[in-house]
């Protein structure tokens, strides 16, 4: 028998409720691989699945966890073996499949990624789903031309988890980073990351006035989309790009074409769940080299399986700092 934190339904008022409960092998889903799961992590989508299911769980009792880092224990699948360590992330496990908020979990092999040299499976999840996105969107701008030369770069949502990444990771590889965010005091957290520059979350609020404004950013990893996603479109540089990423502030666009067609800026749509193997261990490879595990302790909130219940309202109410590291242990 093992831990798990069990969502249940109830039929008649189709409340909600997770508890951490003893679960055994037989409980678990059908896959190819059975991994004794060492971390998980909390991510806006956790809330959720923690919660209200928002859509996203098919079928209750329900194990949440959109990601997980561990060392497999049984395989069908010659790709892996006993011992190997590996990380998961996407692929809808942890809502439509059991997840990793257990102590143990069975998935397909298709869906592991193996743990890349210079990486424990405590530092894999401090990154995390949202940690790898803001890695796939730094590679994103990277293919589109945007390098520490062509000027400052804009990270939105800065003080979350993408955000937290994201900032770190750019002003690792030498850009000017501007991190935005609502909440000032987490403005020495967001310098301790590298960022050069604190912009309030009010300077972008307001929606767009004038499709242009002045030339202000080479690129922009943007978690809170919006309103403040279509402002920045009109301050990006001639040539620039902006990597979306998360819907933190909204899921409308109330833009105009015109940066696109006056000033050649790109909107590179980023997509975590799905992505092709050989990107993801490309993304988690660059996360090993260029995201600086000093700084990746900065963010580090410890948590246990216990605390997930209130963790995932927190999340929903934007009250989370950095990156949630859940023990297994
Ligand atoms: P967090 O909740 O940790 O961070 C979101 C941040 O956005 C907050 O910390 C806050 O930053 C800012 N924010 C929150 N509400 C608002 C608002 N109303 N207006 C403006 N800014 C706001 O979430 P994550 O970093 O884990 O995820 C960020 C987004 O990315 C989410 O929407 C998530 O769903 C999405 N996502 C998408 C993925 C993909 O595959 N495309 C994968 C992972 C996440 P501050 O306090 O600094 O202002």
């Amino acid at each position: 028998m093992f831990k798990a934190l069990v969502v249940e339904k109830d039929a008649e008022s189709g409340k909600t409720s997770a508890a951490v409960r003893e679960i055994g092998l037989e409980d678990l889903p059908e896959g190819e691989v059975t991994v004794a799961v060492e971390y998980s992590t909390l991510n806006y989508k956790d809330g959720l699945c923690i919660g209200p299911g928002g859509g996203l769980v098919r079928t209750y009792p329900h194990v949440p966890g959109i990601d997980f880092a561990g060392t497999v224990e049984r395989s069908e699948d010659a790709r892996y073996k006993p011992g190997d360590k590996v990380v998961l992330t996407g692929w809808r496990v942890g809502e439509a499949h059991w997840g990793g908020y257990a102590q143990k979990a069975r998935v397909k092999a298709d869906w592991l990624v193996p743990l890349p040299e210079g990486l424990d499976t405590r530092a894999a999840m401090a990154v995390g789903t949202a940690g790898f996105t803001a890695m796939l969107a730094v590679m994103a701008l990277e293919d589109h031309g945007v390098s520490p030369a062509k000027g400052p770069v804009l990270v939105t949502g800065a003080a979350g988890g993408v955000g937290s990444v994201a900032t770190a990771v750019l002003a690792h590889l030498g850009y000017e980073v501007a991190a935005v965010t609502g909440r000032p005091e987490q403005e020495d957290y967001l310098r301790g990351l590298g960022a050069a520059r604190i912009v309030p979350r009010a300077e972008l609020a307001e929606t767009v006035k004038r499709p242009l404004e002045s030339e202000s950013w080479a690129g922009c990893v943007d978690a809170v989309g919006g309103a403040m996603l279509a402002r920045v479109l009109g301050q990006i540089s001639y040539g620039g790009s902006v990597a979306a990423v998360g819907l933190a502030g909204g899921a409308q666009l109330p833009a105009t074409v015109i940066p696109f067609l006056l000033r050649g800026v790109n909107l590179l749509g980023i997509d975590s769940v799905m992505q092709p193997f050989d990107n993801r261990l490309r993304a988690w490879r660059r996360v090993a080299r260029d995201l600086p595990m000093d700084k990746l302790d900065a963010m580090v909130v410890p948590a246990t399986l216990e605390d997930l219940p209130q963790l995932g309202a927190d999340i929903l109410e934007g009250q989370v700092k950095g990156r949630v590291v859940v023990d297994m242990a």
